[in-house]
């Protein structure tokens, strides 16, 4: 048999996340995130299943952009940091692609660029998050300059990120949403802040537009969890098998540097799932798994091809018992990838876009 490890991309499960974060903000259209390979769960086959859905999606470079087009998907793609350099225009103009404008260098670029059709713009305004974008004060001049620039650019929007929206404390998210909102007034513009978490739970920031990303696959971005995160369905199943059974006396340790060493006698399960397929190295002794949909922790350190897991307290557990490292087992238990991310001391976008190319993707639904 092959070795069993896999994930299970659940597409059903992607379009009812992304029909909770529409149905959060009614007056927004939301473009769906998909940079990073759809945070790891396949670029073409999570744009087809929402494409009836997505009025639009967002990729972080042209190369994702391309890979869309080539998979046949016509919708409009956003590039969330625009051009890398002033020859992807050609491209961007030949894919009619949306383009967040951040720089000077870019907005120069496109003001000396002669393009069949106008490029719908979406400037892009420096807030607070203090990464990409114009300052408040100078994005005033920008969208000037693009609006009197009708055969380069349409469409114009505002975009800003926002650093905190996650968080309990809504103080500088706040700061954040005033700032654009101001600018927004005084421009009549068309405006798109609002992320997964935004989305979730700052009503005041729902725009014209709305960017929900990791929302979509299921992961809640929410510091403290509201009823509708709650509703939000894993996409992504990482699941394998116990491929060897150990019975460990007290004392005896497991795996490299025996970190982990057995307090009682113990049935150590070996996994076929290791850091060579993307599963996190600084995973913690206690770290849950689900075997035959029953938690498990993790003991000992992940190895490359191989994870350990204390099966003393599951006695049928054996060779050939499903192991599902996040997402949902077979009996309809989850275990969410937010909650292994915080035993990585990492977060669930990490362990999502980590699943290396060796894990074969199936995929369910959406057909
Ligand atoms: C990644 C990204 C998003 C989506 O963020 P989530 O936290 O995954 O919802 C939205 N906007 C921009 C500019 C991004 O880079």
């Amino acid at each position: 048999m092959a070795r069993p490890l896999r994930a299970d991309i659940d597409l059903d499960a992607l379009r009812h996340n992304y029909c909770l974060a529409r149905d959060q903000a009614p007056e927004s259209r939301a473009v769906a995130v998909l940079k990073a390979d759809a945070y790891g769960h396949g670029l073409v086959a999570c744009a087809r299943a929402l494409e009836d859905l997505a009025p639009a999606f967002a990729v972080a470079c042209l190369e994702e952009a391309e890979t869309l087009r080539e998979g046949g998907i016509a919708a409009p793609i956003m590039l969330l940091e625009g051009i890398f350099e002033a020859a992807e225009l050609e491209r961007v103009e030949a894919l009619g692609l949306w383009m967040a404008v951040h720089s000077d260098w870019q907005l120069e670029a496109l003001l000396t660029y002669r393009p069949a059709r106008p490029v719908p713009v979406w400037i892009k305004v420096d807030s607070g998050m203090h990464r990409l974008g114009f300052a408040p004060e100078r994005a005033e001049a920008v969208w000037h300059r693009l609006a009197a620039a009708p055969a380069q650019a349409c469409d114009l929007h505002l975009m800003s990120h926002f650093a905190t929206a996650d968080a309990e404390d809504d103080a500088y998210f706040a700061r954040q949403t005033a700032r654009m909102k101001a600018l927004a007034e005084r421009l009549g513009a068309p405006l798109c802040l609002a992320n997964s978490p935004a989305t979730l739970a700052r009503p005041e920031s729902h725009g014209a537009w709305n960017r929900p990303g990791v929302m979509l696959y299921g992961s809640d971005p929410l510091e403290a969890a509201n009823p509708v995160s709650r509703r939000l369905a894993p996409v992504m199943t990482l699941r394998s098998e116990v491929i060897a059974v150990r019975e460990l006396a007290v004392g005896e340790p497991v795996g490299y540097g025996g970190r982990w060493t057995a307090a009682r006698p113990s049935r150590i399960g070996v996994v076929a799932c290791g850091y060579g397929d993307g599963y996190d190295r600084h995973a913690a002794d206690g770290t849950p798994v689900l075997v035959e949909g029953r938690r498990a922790c993790l003991a000992g350190k992940v190895s490359m091809d191989m994870l350990t897991v204390d099966l003393t307290d599951l006695p049928d557990a054996d060779i050939g018992s499903e192991v599902v490292l996040w997402g949902r087992a077979a009996n309809g238990e989850a275990l969410s990838v937010d909650e292994v991310a915080r035993h990585c001391d990492t977060i669930s976008y990490t362990l999502l876009t980590g699943v290396l190319p060796r894990v074969p993707r199936r995929y369910h639904g959406a057909d």
